[in-house]
């Protein structure tokens, strides 16, 4: 855990906001007490015996109250502290936040002992008094606080944010501080529309592309300890990021491995005369996409080769399933918590002209019948049971050149959903919503998803 701390005043709220900002999780110690008070009937039955009906208000204890308290009143302070904070401490452990704004820190030796560092965020005095100034909090009152501030000990572990300049020499310090605990091959802030088929999607908070099992490794322990959700991207063929992108860290395969093109498996096969999954050409994404997708079409699906897939969990352990063992069914696998690495293969020896033939006709096929000429996802839904095809529900409500902003049932397939420019998720996500209703209220139908929607919440 780490802590942001600071007299009142000296700016450790924005520290905070910085840190949220950047992409990690903050709990406000403060508003954490206030929610316990309201929650928590126990508690606020003890402070009205001690502190009278004043400090109670309908939904916990009074805020007005505590900041009386703060600068008038040492000794009842110390009093309710001694009532609320082993509660409060408590709730906190048990929460295990990754950073802790926490003002009263310092009186809490033992809290103290379990924080990894403790960020002070430091103001001179002036500069305080103007800050509680605007608040409408005297000058006064500034030293009362003060004082408490020499109780803060475990030096070694201690860093100084020092905010006396401007707002944003204050976050470059932050920022700089939070860089020494993020690893060298993750980036901030990058834009996710790049790296999907559909050109939509916001920033992705953090992201890597590993060259290796090590480095995948390191990114899971860092997700791990600072509590970060992560989405494993191939060639993004399949997947709707947000308009405000992912809140995460999203770990691109791209580099080594099943970050390979499928592409570029089925001509390495092809230039051996090794065919049964030529007919995939034309699906562009990568080998891990595939196989957890377990993609196919015209009657192949990549499972019908596969010999073994190796996968890594997110405790960084290394598993290799038969093919058996990955539980393909259509468009669906085993690996919805694991990485796949790797993958065997068992294809079918064809002579290289067969081979050649399927993969031009298929591709013939989709230039034909896909509106390729358009940023888009491939098939928006799973065709239903019962030999039903999602596309032919669609078109039959109508539906095909519907559009909502920018986005469109193509005109010439409509299962799928095309990007006419800048369209956005929440165009997307809106017309996948007509497109259920619709197909539920005519045909009784009710389509699942194939394209995957990356929430990172
Ligand atoms: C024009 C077009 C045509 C298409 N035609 C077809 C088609 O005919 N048949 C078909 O099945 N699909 C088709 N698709 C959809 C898509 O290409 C496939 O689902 C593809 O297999 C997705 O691979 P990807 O690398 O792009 O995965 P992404 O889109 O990046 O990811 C898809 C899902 O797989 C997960 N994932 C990706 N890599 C890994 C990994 N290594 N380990 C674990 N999880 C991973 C992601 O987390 C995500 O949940 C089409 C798409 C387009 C744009």
């Amino acid at each position: 855990m780490f802590a942001i701390t600071g007299l009142i005043g000296s700016g450790k709220s924005f520290v905070a906001s910085v840190i949220r900002e950047a992409g990690f999780e903050v709990l406000d110690a403060d508003a954490l007490a206030h929610e316990l008070y309201e929650k928590n009937a126990e508690l606020r039955k003890k402070i009205a015996q001690e502190f009278g009906n004043e400090a109670i208000t309908a939904s916990g204890i009074s805020r007005v109250y505590i900041s009386n308290l703060v600068f008038s009143d040492p000794e009842k302070l110390k009093l309710l502290e001694s009532i609320v904070y082993p509660v409060l401490l408590d709730e906190i452990e048990k929460r295990n936040p990754v950073f802790i704004e926490a003002a009263v820190l310092h009186k809490c030796y033992n809290f103290v002992t379990k924080m990894k560092q403790i960020w002070v965020v430091e103001a001179n005095e002036d500069l305080r008094k103007d800050r509680l100034l605007e608040r409408g909090i005297t000058d006064g009152r500034v030293e009362v606080q003060k004082a408490e501030s020499s109780e803060l000990r475990i030096e070694s572990c201690v860093r100084r944010i020092d905010n006396n300049g401007t707002k944003e020499e204050c976050k470059n310090k932050v920022l700089e501080l939070l860089g020494e605990h993020i690893p060298d091959i993750i980036q901030r802030d990058i834009l996710l529309k790049k790296y999907t088929t559909f050109k939509i999607g916001g920033n992705a908070k953090f992201f890597a592309e590993p060259k290796d099992i090590e480095e995948i490794r390191t990114l899971f322990v860092w997700c791990r300890e600072f509590k970060i959700p992560y989405f494993i991207l191939g060639k993004g063929s399949n997947v709707l990021f947000d308009d405000d992108g992912y809140k995460g860290l999203v770990i691109k395969l791209s580099k080594f491995g099943a970050g390979n093109s499928l592409h570029s498996l089925i001509q390495n096969a092809a230039n051996q005369g090794l065919g049964g999954l030529e007919k995939l050409e034309g699906i562009p994404g990568t080998i891990g996409g595939a196989i957890f997708m377990n993609a196919g079409a015209h009657g192949q699906q990549i499972s019908d080769c596969i010999k073994s897939v190796s996968s890594i969990t997110e405790n960084g352990k290394i598993i290799t399933r038969t093919k058996e063992e990955c539980k393909f069914s259509y468009r669906s696998s085993i690996f919805k918590n694991e990485t796949i690495l790797s993958a065997e293969f068992n294809f079918v020896p064809m002579p290289k002209e067969i081979i050649y033939k399927n993969r031009k006709e298929v591709l013939a096929w989709r230039k034909e019948k896909q509106p390729l000429q358009y940023p888009n996802a491939g098939s928006i839904f799973k065709n239903p049971a019962n030999n039903l095809s999602a596309g032919a529900l669609i078109e039959s409500c109508n539906l095909k050149g519907f559009s909502i902003g920018n986005a469109q049932i193509s005109e010439l397939h409509a299962n799928f959903i095309v990007n006419k420019g800048n369209a956005t998720a929440k165009d997307v996500k809106a017309l996948i919503e007509k497109i259920v209703q619709s197909v539920k209220e005519i045909h009784g139908v009710e389509l699942e998803r194939e394209i995957i929607i990356a929430q990172s919440k």
